[in-house]
């Protein structure tokens, strides 16, 4: 499932959505807060520009929100359903996950956002 041309790939991995060869982040870990926004201009490998226009990134505070939805209902299953905690723990557990995963949920948002827009190619590739 996780190889190279998946789009699911390019999402998980952060690498360029075009060749899937290099990482689009300067810095590959997201708990580096200062260096989360910090991207290549270019990919070194097939020269996809990741900043398609100005502000390209802002879209993905579009995704941000359904991508934090989810883990906000995968915490409340969790911790509702399985382990059975009351509605303000529940509550808790969720305002927890949301900023615990506050950085993998900014760098998905942006990998998904740009895996709309470019799509891979593979014989840019090789
Ligand atoms: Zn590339």
């Amino acid at each position: 499932m996780l190889k190279k041309g998946n789009k699911l790939y390019s999402i998980l991995t952060g690498s360029c959505p075009k060749c899937h060869q290099e990482n689009m982040y300067l810095d590959k870990n997201p708990y580096h807060i200062s260096k989360i926004f910090d991207m290549h201009e270019r990919c070194s490998h097939c020269n996809t520009k990741y900043k398609i226009e100005p502000s390209f990134f802002y879209g993905a505070m579009y995704v941000s929100y359904a991508v934090g939805v989810a883990f906000a209902v995968a915490a409340f299953v969790i911790s509702k359903l399985f382990i059975g905690a009351s509605l303000v723990n529940t509550f808790i557990a969720i305002v927890v996950t949301l900023v615990v995963f506050m950085p993998i949920i900014i760098r998905l948002s942006r990998n998904i956002w740009i895996n709309f827009f470019i799509h891979y190619d593979k014989d840019k590739a090789s």
